[in-house]
């Protein structure tokens, strides 16, 4: 009994002394910390998630097309306004532009602030329908938007926030960079179905490539039950009518996009 007694105590003391559990409390654990959403929030968030699968779905770049004749990637922006209004959208552009800048967010926010001749993005959510790269994490951050929430995680460009956001001062680092925006995936139930696509193709597809998924007829498949989502979807929270409302007529209005 002594003996299973001291073997205890000895792996507790192995446990708490672990120099890399401790930094991790230290470091990682607060970049990883959620803050609480809301329920009504959320609804808006599966909404507007929604709403910018099927925007990308709406210009769809089949695997079939070759890639020269491809406008760029399957991903889009969404920007919504402090007061929960989408105002503008971009999508990935980076082949019809020979630019690889061109990413849905930088062509969302740079031309939404051109138009509106605003200095920046002070409040605003960015709903994406993939984890944004680094390029587009340091954008959102210098023209101060709030929250990000991304549609499906992305594998080796992930955690641009995180890494901006992490402190690694107690291990004779850096402070994090300044103006954190919150970045989380969204609560649509597409995030999970697209990860697990993802998983998938990662095990069987030779390439591995992110952007041969996004153009496949799978992922296609799951963009357009985002559409048919978001045509049948019946807000559970009375006050969010008039955001489900904004977003189907979203769809309708001209100019509000960058293609
Ligand atoms: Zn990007």
């Amino acid at each position: 009994m002594t003996w299973k007694y001291a073997y205890i105590v000895f792996i507790f003391c192995l446990t708490a002394c672990d120099p890399t559990r401790h930094f991790e409390k230290q470091i990682i654990d607060p970049v990883n910390q959620q803050p609480a959403i809301s329920a009504r929030q959320q609804e808006i968030d599966r909404i507007y998630s929604l709403l910018v699968y099927y925007l990308v779905y709406r210009d769809w770049q089949p695997d079939t097309l070759p890639r020269d004749k491809r406008r760029g990637y399957n991903i889009g922006a969404l920007l919504v306004d402090k007061e929960n209004r989408p105002v503008y959208y971009g999508l990935n552009c980076i082949n019809s532009l020979d630019n690889a800048t061109q990413h849905g967010e930088v062509r969302a926010i740079t031309a939404y602030i051109a138009r509106e001749k605003c200095f920046n993005l002070d409040g605003f959510t960015i709903y994406t329908t993939l984890e944004p790269c680094i390029m587009c994490a340091g954008m959102m951050t210098m023209t101060a938007v709030k929250r990000v929430v991304y549609g499906q995680h992305d594998v080796e460009y992930s955690k641009a926030f995180e890494r901006l956001a992490v402190d690694t001062r107690p291990i004779g680092g850096f402070p994090p960079y300044p103006r954190q925006v919150i970045a989380e995936p969204s609560p649509s139930v597409f995030t999970g179905r697209l990860d697990s696509a993802y998983r998938e193709f990662l095990r069987t597809d030779p390439e591995k490539i992110l952007a041969k998924f996004l153009h496949s007829e799978t992922a296609r498949a799951l963009y357009h039950d985002a559409w048919q989502a978001l045509l049948e979807y019946k807000p559970e929270d009375p006050s969010n009518f008039p955001v489900y409302k904004g977003a189907i007529q979203f769809l309708a209005g001209s100019g509000n996009g960058q293609e």
